[in-house]
């Protein structure tokens, strides 16, 4: 076996291994080959960062907001300086065609900056209040963040979550998803090369069920910022209510899309297709489900193939590569048993392909479109995350509201017609975060998340997402007593 390159976390501006000693490996989803040996973080070393992130608090929340701007301005210049390893990690590591990863890392650099703008403008509240006393609300940081990050994204989701949780003057403890472990201790030395303080980022790695269990418990964490499934949203909220933390939780989704006859369709397919099938379909405002009318069935099923069949599927470091491996070879089973489950229970594969020989080796999955599906099929009612369109036909007189939401999930929603009124009448019934209508942009003042069902609690990025990581305490005083 070929040497791999080991890699340490970041504790209390300490590059370290685990005190234990125990590693782990991180795979290449492309080749199926080992990566990279990372440190298994137990309860000692969680435990050392989470102090560590308590110990740099008070100078790190007492800098004023302009001094706190400029180590954030650092690390969006460093970002851009090291966008090409680090869109080397996530292609190598998680999938990400090159090309893709690199946008990803401008993304990513966007996001400190933005919150460091948005915060300079984050205000308190003062409060009416009768002649001679003054009440108001003074906005804070919470404290220490536990922030723990889904594999999807490796890097934005990392950079989304920080750079809130550190503009507005928390420290925070990094748990990145285990298979995606080395792009973001890659990530965080980039970070730290900002000349960050000591201890106010600390990355630890390690499987969720172990050292992101420990981190979510941890006692002196005051809040969590977590993506992930819902069911382990569900763990974690457990985990939090001992010390009653507060959760920003962005969990999982199987969201609807609303095809009318009127939709313009070679619009509709750009966009979802684009969304269907980049980064293989494992993106949490993805489409989940199409119901797509009978007057445009057939001429929709026809376009979006048309579109999965133009993609070029391949290795995620050569030009041109529209979609690599999914992250995993769990996944990818995952993901094909869904097809296959579907297929049993009466729905058509309408369209796949073949696999080459060297695509078997890893953890590809080919474009898929699956039609004839129906309402209660598992493939329909789970999330797939996956490069795999699931296709549903409706009729005049179904009750498409109703379908819409009749899920576990409520985290956003796509809608497409020309009809503006019936559109908006759509976006107030469905019961979700987010709706998008004809579109499905979603830019940096745009904030992501919901509080349905679900699907999560409370928003992340914009200026509601910069919120969430601050906390009020309200003052009121007689001034008529000086
Ligand atoms: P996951 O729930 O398996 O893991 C998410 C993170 O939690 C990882 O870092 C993992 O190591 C950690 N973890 C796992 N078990 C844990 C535990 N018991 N305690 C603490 N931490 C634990 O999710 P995933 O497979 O990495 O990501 C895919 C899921 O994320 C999908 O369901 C997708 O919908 C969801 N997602 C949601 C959004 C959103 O904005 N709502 C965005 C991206 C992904």
């Amino acid at each position: 076996m070929a040497e791999i390159k080991s890699y340490k976390m970041l504790i209390g501006g300490q590059w370290v291994d685990a005190e234990s000693g125990e590693t782990f490996i991180t795979v290449n989803p492309a080749t199926g080959e080992p990566l990279a040996r990372v440190p298994k973080a137990g309860d000692a070393d969680v435990d050392k960062a989470v102090k560590a992130a308590r110990k740099a608090l008070p100078a790190w929340k007492a800098l004023t907001q302009a001094q706190r701007n400029e180590y954030m301005y650092k690390i969006a210049a460093a970002i851009r300086e090291n966008a090409k390893e680090l869109a080397t990690c996530e292609a190598l590591e998680h999938g990400t065609p090159y090309q893709d990863a690199f946008g990803v890392c401008m993304g990513a650099a966007g996001k400190f900056e933005y919150a460091a703008n948005i915060a300079l403008a984050l205000m308190g509240i003062q409060i009416p209040m009768e002649k001679g006393q003054l009440s108001y609300f003074k906005r804070g940081p919470m404290g220490v963040a536990a922030l723990v990050i889904p594999w999807n994204f490796p890097i934005i989701m990392l950079a989304v979550k920080a750079s809130a949780a550190l503009a507005v003057g928390n420290t925070c403890v990094i748990k990145p998803p285990s298979i995606n472990s080395m792009t973001d201790l890659v990530f965080a030395r980039v970070i730290q090369s900002a000349g960050l303080p000591d201890g106010v980022v600390n990355i630890i790695t390690g499987s969720g069920e172990t050292t992101g269990k420990t981190l979510c418990c941890h006692p002196d964490v005051d809040v969590i910022g977590f993506t992930g499934s819902s069911e382990t949203g569900q763990n974690v909220l457990k985990y939090a209510s001992d010390t009653v933390k507060k959760c920003v939780m962005e969990l999982g989704g199987n969201n609807p899309v609303l095809v009318y006859p009127d939709a313009d369709l070679d619009a509709l397919v750009g966009v979802l297709g684009f969304r269907q099938f980049n980064n293989c379909g494992q993106h949490c405002s993805g489409p989940g489900r199409y119901y797509v009318h009978e007057k445009v069935y057939d001429a929709f099923l026809q376009k979006l193939a048309a579109f999965a069949d133009s993609i070029k599927v391949g290795d995620p470091l050569e030009e041109g590569t529209f979609m690599g491996p999914v992250v995993s070879k769990a996944q990818q089973k995952k993901i094909e048993d869904y097809v296959d489950g579907a297929v049993k229970e009466g729905a058509t594969l309408y369209y796949t392909r073949k696999k080459t020989p060297e695509q078997e080796k890893g953890a590809y999955v080919m474009p898929t479109i699956v039609s004839d599906c129906t309402h209660d099929m598992k493939i329909a009612r789970e999330e797939v995350f996956g490069p795999v369109a699931v296709i549903i036909k409706w009729r005049d007189g179904d009750d498409l509201v109703k379908l819409a939401n009749d899920s576990p999930y409520g985290l956003c929603a796509h809608v497409w017609t020309r009809n503006l009124a019936l559109a908006l009448q759509l976006a107030d019934a469905l019961e979700v975060g987010n709706v998008f209508i004809n579109c499905q942009t979603l830019s940096e003042e745009q904030s992501w998340g919901t509080n349905v069902k679900a699907s999560g609690l409370g928003r992340e990025g914009g200026l509601e997402g910069l919120k969430e990581f601050t906390d009020l305490k309200e003052i009121t005083i007689d001034y008529k007593t000086f």
